[in-house]
């Protein structure tokens, strides 16, 4: 089936702006894109499309989430506006054991209900693909359970969902080596064998695993060809970056403790330095220096890590405007960072941009301008989300 799309005002595909484009879409597929004047002629037969003289983006594409989650941790969210340390409240046991409990004690259906719910509002917001991580279950089970609900999302939802599986902290009543050993002969081994995640990320930090332990469970999701990633020097200075680099990961994330030797070392690998500027922000830390690492060389995601914790954050573009405030990117970089930078990321090099080949994932904005939704703070201004070339609709869960 053949669709064209017309009456655009202005397109990024990100990386340039096309003005007045025109759009031909086939079985999902982007396979023209120009000026509409240029159209090629076989297709003047065709009744287009008109999207209204607005303007066109690629759709935002969330590389990391943690969208899966039961319960809530709004009590938490008052501690710590009182003045609470994340990491104090962690080690008095609450923060991620609290969503940990509430997830392991969750159905499936119920945990897929919640989670499409969150999708609804990402959607809202222009988001075509989300990451998800798994990482609120620890136990075998209850890992696999989320796992599931990522790939019943995936099916049951118009949006692209990507699984990651994620070791995310030691289970209270377990020895260390004896979860890792269950994590890495275990979990990972069932993981890839019933296909249910692309990637293992690690929480490398104060309280969660080691670098010796990250370095073992990376070692672990290679030799089953799954790709690696972390959630790097976030708290501490860990030395999670470099591993990542050094071992061939797809991204390093948060970075906030990040140094220039490991921004070095993401550009010398070509790994994505995927910026949360919804945790730094919401926990009071300094957000990394985004405008000196792309200047480094280092390619720069920028994602939700939506998380009923430090970043209860449902908005790609609140994101990617924060990435431009306290990162010093320029909008139309925060724009690569929030759509291609971010399917590199994923390991999916088609998704976030709009060129021949790409799956046709667009949003179609309020205004003429297509960077109209970056300068409107709290007011998304994004008139719909298009995946595969077909107007997304609330799905009935
Ligand atoms: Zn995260």
């Amino acid at each position: 089936m053949t669709t064209i799309f017309s009456d655009i005002s202005e397109l990024y595909t990100p990386f340039e702006r096309i003005e007045d484009p025109a759009l031909v879409v086939e079985d999902g597929q982007i396979t023209w894109l120009g000026a509409q004047r240029d159209l090629p002629p076989e297709f003047s037969g065709f009744t287009p499309v008109s999207l209204g003289k607005r303007g066109v983006l690629p759709g935002f594409v969330d590389s990391h989430t943690h969208l899966v989650w039961a319960g809530s941790r709004l009590d938490e969210y008052l501690q710590r506006a009182r003045g609470e340390s994340y990491e104090a409240i962690l080690e008095a046991g609450g923060g991620i054991y609290n969503t940990v409990h509430a997830t392991q004690r969750a159905g499936e259906d119920a945990l897929f209900e919640l989670a499409g719910m969150r999708a609804a509002t990402f959607q809202e917001g222009g988001v075509s693909t989300l990451e998800v991580k798994s990482g609120y279950g620890l136990e075998l089970e209850d890992e696999l359970k989320m796992l599931r609900v990522i790939q019943r999302l995936d099916a049951a939802l118009p949006q692209r969902f990507v699984a990651t599986l994620l070791a995310h902290v030691i289970p209270k009543g377990w020895e260390r080596t004896a979860y890792l050993e269950m994590f890495c002969a275990e979990l990972i081994p069932e993981v890839k064998r019933a296909g249910l995640a692309e990637a293992v990320d690690v929480f490398c930090d104060r309280g969660a695993f080691t670098l010796a332990e990250t370095e073992q469970i990376f070692t672990a999701a290679l030799d089953h060809g799954l790709a690696i990633k972390a959630h790097a020097e976030q708290i501490e200075h860990t030395g999670a970056t470099q591993l990542v680099a050094r071992m061939g990961g797809l991204s390093a994330d948060h970075l906030e403790q990040s140094r220039a030797d490991d921004w070095q070392a993401l550009a010398a690998a070509g790994a994505v330095a995927t910026l949360l500027p919804g945790a730094t922000v919401i926990l009071r830390k300094p957000f990394p220096d985004a405008r000196t690492m792309q200047a480094a060389g280092v390619k720069i995601a920028v994602a939700t890590d939506h998380n009923p914790g430090s970043s209860p954050l449902y908005s790609m573009v609140l994101a990617m405007q924060l990435a431009t405030a306290l990162g010093g990117l320029s909008v139309e970089d925060a724009l690569i960072a929030g759509t291609a930078h971010a399917a590199d990321a994923l390991g999916r090099p088609t998704l976030g941009r709009l060129a021949v080949g790409s799956p046709a994932d667009f949003v179609v904005v309020q205004q003429e301008r297509a960077l109209a939704p970056f300068y409107s703070w709290g007011n998304h201004q994004i008139d719909s989300l298009y995946v595969a070339g077909k107007k997304h609709r609330q799905p009935d869960l």
